[in-house]
Parts: structure tokens; C-alpha cells; sequence
């Protein structure tokens, strides 16, 4: 390996972070599975392959249709009109780049913090529609417990609003339905939320732990997708549902009013941004899922916000190999405290590495690496592990790749919610470590777009030179997550 430092691109500011945040739960409960425990072992096998099994992917497959009751892998559709010619179309729920089929014009959607939308209704003309708010999280849920980290995906609801009429969640209705858009020139009355989202992801958190074997040292949610959706109702002699038009209680409610609860018009901007780079006017480039667009013209790399579009800093690691797909990371300079890390020295201490800690090694700066793209939780770990642990240090160019790059779905602010849980991956004795978790603060202070080359291989994506493999089916189930 070069002992060389990283040399990169510097196109003006990154952008910020939030805080990293975190949380404790302390739950006790059952264990669920061997299964996890055979993962492990082979985990410890293959400490820098993540080389996965078919059976294993059956049984992770198995697990996750387990849980169909109250997790559903699925994605909206989302009806919508082009902001140039108004002409139709359908949007996925992780789309930002779009393309009109009619006018060819690209635009990218920009929204708030967390997306809004509302269901279609059926309710006969000239009712007066009352908008009921659910939230709605979907990513990954990771949790720290002594036998290691627990991870898993959800999908899951809860009423944003207070009520005992109304139902608790969602169910699966939003995965069945067209949704649009809940946009201030929406009639309707909408419910403002009451009950926060934070408030939502404990009971979410606190309902998961339920089968974990405490205690629960930390947990750490990672997903961008947390939106609001406002379910229809109207009043008449009783509460109708108004997605199906049929009442939602059988007597009328004596003390139900809506005008009682603060509500409205919504809340909420969208925004389509033109996509020509700031820098030349060229075409930006990006898949329709991407968080980051792309100038082939002049080399930069963009994320689009509500202020506009700035510029990110990126490079790419070099290669020799052919039929090459680059992979995005992100390269994290953080400040942490509440244990000692910052250099490669203190990293061979935390993870408890075979090696001799040389002279030099105190002096060479530690960064986290964390997945910029969207895969199953497992190997989000391993990935943010394996390369941390590997601290990759060639010099790297300042343009784009030349070859196929996949998108970058996870943003800085994902990379940085899965800080502490990247750090838990490798620390070690786990059990000795893990207590201390709640203890540390990390605060990303640079970020580092990096381009990671992988060959194609039939079933994989391999990393040759840091013995990593991405596998297709891995990422393809993941790319609606
Ligand atoms: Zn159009
Ligand atoms: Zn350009």
C-alpha cells in the first residue's frame, strides 16, 4: 500500500452536516437467531471479504418476509405534472432527477426536510376533506447489543396526530395507492402535526427492541426517507374514510370536531431545479435516484438544495482493471470525543489489530468511510467497516471517472446519522467498548466524495485490492429502500 496522503479535488465548500445525534435506548428482551450468529462467524472468517452466501441470502430474504405484517419493502407512486409543460408522470418515491418524456426538459426535485404527501380520495363531490397526518419512516435501524449490532429494515407509520378515532398507522394503504404531493394550493383542511417525528421513531425503536436480548447500548435509524402523509376523512352523521368511502366508526363520534385541531392548507414547498452545471451551463448528468449530479463537461460534481446547486468535493481512486463500475463513498474527517481517535495509531488500539503500532502512524490522520449508496443494512456495516479499517490511502485524481458510476443515494447527513454505528463495527472487545458509545460525539467536518473502482464479475462487484465484494442482488434489492 503507498504511504502517500490523499490528494483531491477541492471545488469550493462542501456542504454542512447535522450533528450527529444520538441515542440510548434500554430495552430487554429475547434473542431471535442462530442465523445471526452464523453471520457473524462468518463474518469472522472473511474479516475483509464480504463474501455472502446464497443460503444466507435465502435466510435473510426469509427473515425479512417474516415480518410482512409490519414491514413491506415496497415503494409509492407518486402523480405529478412536469414543471415546464405540465404534461403527466408518474414518479418513484426515490426519484429527484427527472426527465420529461414530453418536453425533454431535466429538472431535480428539491424538497423540504421530510416529503409530504397526500392519498388519493373517493369521497363523493362537495365534502369537506379533512387531512389526517401519519408519519412514515423507511430505512435501516441498527442497535448495539453485547453479542454485537443488530440491523434491520423498516417501513413503518404512526399517526402524527394524537387520536384514538383515527387508525394508529397507515397499514399498507400508501404502498397501494397513487399518491401527490401535499402542496399549500391543495383544498382540503390538514391536520398539523402534534406528535413528533421524533416521538414517533421511539415507539418505532422501542417496538423493535422488544425482541432484541438487552440491554440496547445505542441505536442509530439511517434512511432518507421520512415523510409526512395525510390520509383522507369527511363528518357527516358519522367519520368516513374517504380513501374508500366507507365509515370509519359505526356510531357517530359525540366529541370529535375537526376545526378543534390546528390545521390548514400544508405546509410544504417542492421545488423543480433547472440542471445545467453553475460552472460551465453544460447538461448535468445523474440516474433518476441520484443525489448528486455530474458535469462530464467540466469535471464537478453538484447537490442540488433549496439554496441551488453546490458544488461537492469528490475524487476518484485510480485503476488498471477493466469493465470497471465506480462505486461513491464518502470520506469523513470528523471531531470526536469521548475516546482518542484520530490517527491511524488510535485506530489499531480501538479495533484491537494484530500489528505493531509504528512511529509514523500517529501522524497519519484517520478518516471513516461510509457507503454512500443505498444497500442492505449487513453490508452497509461491513463496507463502512472494511474500508475504515483499511484506511485507503492512494493518491487519487480530481475528475470523474471515465467509466460507469453508481448514483450516490445516501446523502452526507445518512453518512453522518451511521457515524457511531460504523466506529461500534470495529470496535473491540465489543462488550468492553459498547458501554462507552453513548458517552462519544462525532461531528463530521469534511466530507469527501470518493469514486471507488469495482470489476464486474457475474454474481458481484469486486474491490481487488481491498478484497471487497458488493453482491448484484444485494444492491438491487436495495435500490427501492
Ligand atoms: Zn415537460
Ligand atoms: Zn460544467
Amino acid at each position: 500500500m503507498s504511504t502517500a496522503p490523499c490528494t483531491a479535488t477541492s471545488v469550493g465548500r462542501s456542504y454542512r452536516a447535522r450533528d450527529q445525534r444520538s441515542e440510548v435506548g434500554g430495552q430487554t428482551t429475547v434473542d431471535r437467531s442462530s442465523e445471526n450468529q452464523k453471520i457473524r462467524r462468518l463474518e469472522g472468517l472473511k474479516n475483509t471479504n464480504l463474501l455472502i452466501s446464497g443460503r444466507l441470502r435465502r435466510r435473510r430474504r426469509r427473515s425479512i418476509n417474516n415480518h410482512t405484517s409490519t414491514i413491506q419493502v415496497a415503494e409509492f407512486t407518486i402523480e405529478h405534472q412536469c414543471p415546464q409543460c405540465g404534461a403527466p408522470a408518474l414518479l418513484r418515491e426515490t426519484d429527484r432527477f427527472f426527465s420529461c418524456e414530453f418536453c425533454r426538459v431535466n429538472s431535480f426535485l428539491v424538497q423540504d426536510d421530510f416529503s409530504q404527501y397526500m392519498l388519493p380520495n373517493t369521497a363523493p363531490k362537495g365534502k369537506n376533506l379533512v387531512y389526517y397526518p401519519y408519519w412514515r419512516f423507511k430505512g435501516m435501524l441498527f442497535s448495539c447489543l453485547e453479542s454485537g449490532i443488530r440491523h434491520r429494515f423498516i417501513d413503518v407509520s404512526y399517526q402524527a396526530v394524537e387520536s384514538r378515532l383515527f387508525p394508529i398507522t397507515l397499514g399498507l394503504r400508501s404502498q397501494a395507492l397513487k399518491l401527490s404531493f401535499a402542496t399549500p394550493e391543495k383544498s382540503g383542511y390538514f391536520l398539523k402535526p402534534t406528535f413528533s417525528f421524533n416521538k414517533a421513531m421511539n415507539i418505532f425503536k422501542l417496538r423493535f427492541s422488544t425482541s432484541l436480548p438487552g440491554p440496547v447500548f445505542y441505536q442509530s435509524h439511517i434512511g432518507d426517507s421520512i415523510s409526512l402523509i395525510y390520509s383522507p376523512f369527511y363528518e357527516e352523521d358519522k367519520i368516513y374514510d374517504a380513501v374508500l368511502n366507507k365509515p370509519l366508526t359505526s356510531i357517530p363520534p359525540d366529541d370529535f370536531n375537526a376545526s378543534s385541531f390546528p390545521g390548514g392548507r400544508p405546509n410544504s414547498h417542492i421545488q423543480f431545479l433547472p440542471t445545467l452545471c453553475p460552472a460551465c451551463g453544460w447538461d448535468l448528468e445523474g440516474q433518476r435516484d441520484t443525489l448528486i449530479l455530474s458535469c462530464r463537461n467540466c469535471s464537478t460534481a453538484w447537490r442540488p438544495t433549496k439554496d441551488g446547486l453546490n458544488p461537492v468535493e469528490f475524487a476518484t481512486m485510480p485503476t488498471n482493471d477493466n469493465n470497471i463500475i465506480y462505486f461513491p463513498f464518502w470520506r469523513i474527517k470528523a471531531e470526536i470525543s469521548g475516546i482518542q481517535l484520530d490517527s491511524y495509531a488510535d485506530l489499531i488500539r480501538i479495533a484491537n489489530l494484530p500489528k505493531a503500532i509504528q512511529k509514523d502512524w500517529k501522524g497519519r490522520e484517520f478518516h471513516f468511510w461510509s457507503p454512500a449508496f443505498k444497500v442492505r443494512p449487513k453490508v452497509f456495516i461491513q463496507l463502512g467497516r472494511n474500508i475504515t479499517l483499511s484506511q485507503p490511502e492512494k493518491i487519487m485524481a480530481a475528475e470523474l471517472p471515465e467509466d460507469r458510476i453508481h448514483p450516490v443515494t445516501l446523502s452526507t447527513e445518512d453518512a453522518a446519522e451511521g457515524l457511531i454505528m460504523n466506529m461500534a463495527g470495529f470496535m473491540k472487545p465489543a462488550k468492553d467498548m459498547f458501554p462507552i458509545l453513548k458517552d462519544i460525539t462525532i461531528k463530521p467536518k469534511r466530507y469527501l466524495l470518493v469514486y471507488m473502482p469495482f470489476v464486474e464479475q457475474y454474481h458481484d462487484y469486486v474491490q481487488p485490492e481491498l478484497y471487497l465484494a458488493i453482491n448484484k442482488n444485494q444492491l438491487s434489492l436495495a435500490s427501492n429502500l
